[in-house]
């Protein structure tokens, strides 16, 4: 154990005397936040003059002389936690107060009052979370050496890997420049890179390192999506890997993602791909027939089989790699690709700037072939369903709207009164189809008048 227990804590005394303590605090604790300056009050009414010393040896004393605020020392060390944040908002509040004094004199006035007693506040929480570290046995609380227990943790490798497993992409880029503890642990985790698409995955359901909010809030944009961008026919059992690196808005071309060194080596999915067919939208989009300047119309996907949609893609040029396409490689041709057809003849009219170049959009893509069971293949059709079924239940309502819009101007037309919703469907569950074709017809009758 460590040198301060036996200086702090007398042989024969309890580690922590709470139960042996009045507990009329700990109700009022529990409201903590809520109440705290009738918290504060009425504790300072209970316990008035008796601030610790802040000498040794009196430690002892004041714990037998003060309550135990609740029953543990974790809890105790959690509302300290809670007051100090308190105090730390209370505080700003006081900051920005300050700086609204003296606009006029009758809004100064409220202001000092309300600084005044925020003053106050401040006091009372203060000395009400010294009587809470108070009861704290100096053993229980984090010290010194409880940082080193925690390093001890963090120096267990598995453990600090679970940890950082748990983590977003940002914040484990933040957590690699901590210490040299952080670094470590994602040089040796053989996991966290394979997270992080530094190293190879051989096996499992594809998903893509890069789409993740660190690297599309810098505009790579990288998805596994159930169909495919040109309108091709995508099977139950394929997913599309599309990527497109352009910044935050599909429609104009942004200068490309500055994407440091360390970055460039990251895979693109997860297990590796190792071909991806690349497209200039400018003049490479299946929807776009122009094979010359004379037809600029776009036109209905024509090509609906599965090896038209094949011949089409193998006509298009790819990037290749063994090992697993890296971001690097996709914004090296995504930058060649743009000053390749910076003036392209075949781009039409919508994608040239002002002065007469063109924004290219280079898309790469691959199609991946899965186990039917495979998790984003389900997911996949999870979203289609609920899709689907948004997509029905939009259309019964409009066409019930449709149906009341008519019976509304029938009613009008008759000099009848106007139903509401409520009357016209509880008419409706009563009228038969009968009825309402004469409805109909009487209508049309009219408007022929
Ligand atoms: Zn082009």
């Amino acid at each position: 154990m460590n040198a301060n227990n036996n200086a702090a804590q007398p042989a024969n005394q309890p580690a922590n005397q709470a139960a042996n303590q009045p507990a009329n605090l700990n109700n009022i604790f529990n409201n903590l936040g809520v109440n705290f300056q009738s918290l504060v009050a009425s504790t300072l009414r209970q316990y008035p003059r008796r601030m610790p010393v802040q000498n040794q040896g009196s430690i002892a004393y004041r714990r037998s002389r003060f309550p135990f605020p609740s029953v543990t020392d974790l809890a105790n060390w959690a509302l300290a936690n809670a007051i100090k944040r308190e105090l730390v908002a209370l505080q700003t509040s006081v900051v920005v107060l300050r700086r609204t004094v003296d606009v006029d004199e009758e809004t100064s006035t409220q202001v000092h009052a309300s600084l005044k007693q925020a003053a106050e506040s401040i006091l009372k929480l203060e000395r009400l979370l010294q009587i809470i570290l108070d009861a704290i046995p100096i053993e229980a609380r984090p010290n010194a050496a409880s940082a080193v227990k925690a390093q001890k943790v963090f120096d267990v490798a598995e453990l600090l890997e679970k940890i950082l497993l748990n983590c977003e992409y940002h914040d484990f880029i933040s957590a690699m420049q901590v210490n040299r503890t952080f670094a470590q642990a994602f040089r040796r985790s053989a996991r966290i890179q394979q997270v992080m698409g530094l190293r190879a995955i051989t096996d499992g359901s594809p998903f893509s390192p890069v789409a993740n909010a660190f690297f599309v809030s810098r505009g790579c944009m990288i998805r596994l999506e159930d169909h495919h961008r040109y309108g091709h026919q995508v099977q139950d059992n394929e997913v599309v890997v599309s990527a497109i690196f352009n910044g935050s808005s599909p429609f104009e071309e942004h200068p490309l993602p500055r994407i440091s060194e360390r970055f460039r080596d990251t895979l693109v999915c997860q297990p590796p791909i190792k071909q991806m067919r690349v497209r200039a939208g400018c003049c490479e989009d299946p929807l776009f027939r122009r094979r010359n300047a004379n037809n600029l119309q776009p036109h209905p996907p024509s090509l609906t089989s599965l090896a038209d949609r094949d011949e089409e893609m193998q006509q298009l040029h790819s990037i290749d790699s063994e090992t697993g396409i890296t971001l690097g490689q996709v914004l090296d041709e995504t930058r060649r690709l743009r000053d390749e057809h910076r003036y392209c003849p075949d781009a039409y009219p919508g994608l040239h700037r002002d002065d007469g170049t063109v924004d290219v959009h280079v898309h790469f893509e691959a199609i991946l072939q899965l186990p039917r069971d495979d998790p984003v293949l389900l997911a996949n059709r999870r979203a289609k369903a609920s899709f689907d079924f948004e997509q029905k239940d939009f259309a019964a309502k409009d066409q019930k709207i449709q149906q009341y819009i008519a019976a509304k101007q029938s009613a009008r037309d008759n000099g009848e009164p106007i139903p509401t919703l409520q009357e016209f469907e509880a008419r409706s569950l009563v009228t038969n189809v009968e009825d309402h074709d004469d409805a109909e017809a009487s209508n049309d009758d009219q408007l022929e008048q």
